[in-house]
């Protein structure tokens, strides 16, 4: 295998070969040649015999797989099946677990759990992102019954959609987050103030300025805000024929990737180096995570 052979992502997308992807993971990691972890020695051995290769520096003989610290450790899944999972979730309509997995041959779980690892990532670096700037949020409900009662529907979440601007997009667009509402936060559809202060502690930055709109049928609701909150429904019911509250979250936070990174048409790339750089839940996290 020659990792001096320098790759595009042209090579990788829709379909590459496991070679492929194993060079085109060392030219992430090492854009500049190797350099071990450890000591930042220029020089390595490399243990071909495994599935993938394992790089010992010759300096300090610390060992490095290129999957060490990515969403793809410790996983015996084929690196060309995880790029077209990365490919499928970058599209406009991502992907559901069951249309993954009859199209990489692997089981509901396997696809289910690369899945989300991915989101979980994603939602991950959302939390390092704060909005800067004017930011404005509006109060959005998922799964609304038509008919609404006063009594709110257990089948309905309610969140809030933000938008400002971002130190990821230095052109000024904005960076939109959606994130739940605890239901402690909630009584009768009201939100309660404590829900805003924990949507301004989380996930705007001090420095801002912040207005909310939380009443449905306020004159001052926040139009552009409430349609993209309704793109995000329509895309989790038609996607997943809808969903519950455990995991909505990090399907909220996949959809506001998209928008936010598809400006500059890079949303795979994007995801792909995060995926590289952010270290793998475990199923047994992954099914224990609750809203
Ligand atoms: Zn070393």
């Amino acid at each position: 295998m020659d990792f001096n052979v320098r790759l595009t992502e042209a090579h990788l997308f829709p379909t590459g070969t496991e070679d492929a992807c194993v060079t085109m993971l060392f030219q992430w990691k090492w854009p500049d040649g190797y350099c071990c972890p450890r000591c930042a020695h220029p020089h390595c051995y490399v243990t071909t015999t495994r599935r993938l290769p394992l790089f010992e520096c010759r300096l300090c003989r610390h060992q490095a797989s290129l999957l060490t610290g990515s969403v793809f450790e410790g996983s015996k899944t084929d690196l060309t099946k995880w790029f077209t999972a990365l490919a499928l979730v970058a599209s406009d309509m991502g992907t559901s677990a069951l249309r993954l997995s009859q199209i990489i041959c692997v089981t509901y779980k396997t696809a289910w759990t690369m899945l989300q690892k991915i989101r979980y990532a994603i939602g991950s670096a959302d939390m390092e992102n704060l909005l800067l700037g004017i930011v404005q949020v509006n109060a959005a409900v998922y799964n609304r019954p038509l008919n609404a009662s006063f009594q709110a529907s257990p089948s309905e979440h309610p969140f809030f959609v933000g938008t400002g601007s971002n130190s990821t997009a230095p052109d000024g667009a904005d960076y939109v987050k959606m994130k739940l509402i605890s239901k402690k936060h909630i009584q009768n559809r009201i939100v309660h103030r404590d829900a805003i202060k924990a949507f301004t502690q989380n996930e705007i930055s001090s420095a801002a300025t912040a207005t909310y709109v939380t009443q449905r049928y306020s004159s001052a609701r926040l139009v552009p805000l409430l349609q993209l909150a309704g793109r995000a429904s329509r895309w989790m019911n038609r996607t997943f024929k809808g969903l519950g509250r455990k995991h909505l979250q990090v399907y909220l936070d996949e959809f506001c990737y998209r928008i936010n990174h598809s400006r500059d048409g890079a949303v795979l790339s994007s995801l792909t180096h995060l995926c590289m750089n952010m270290p793998r839940y475990t199923y047994r996290q992954l099914i224990s995570f609750c809203s």
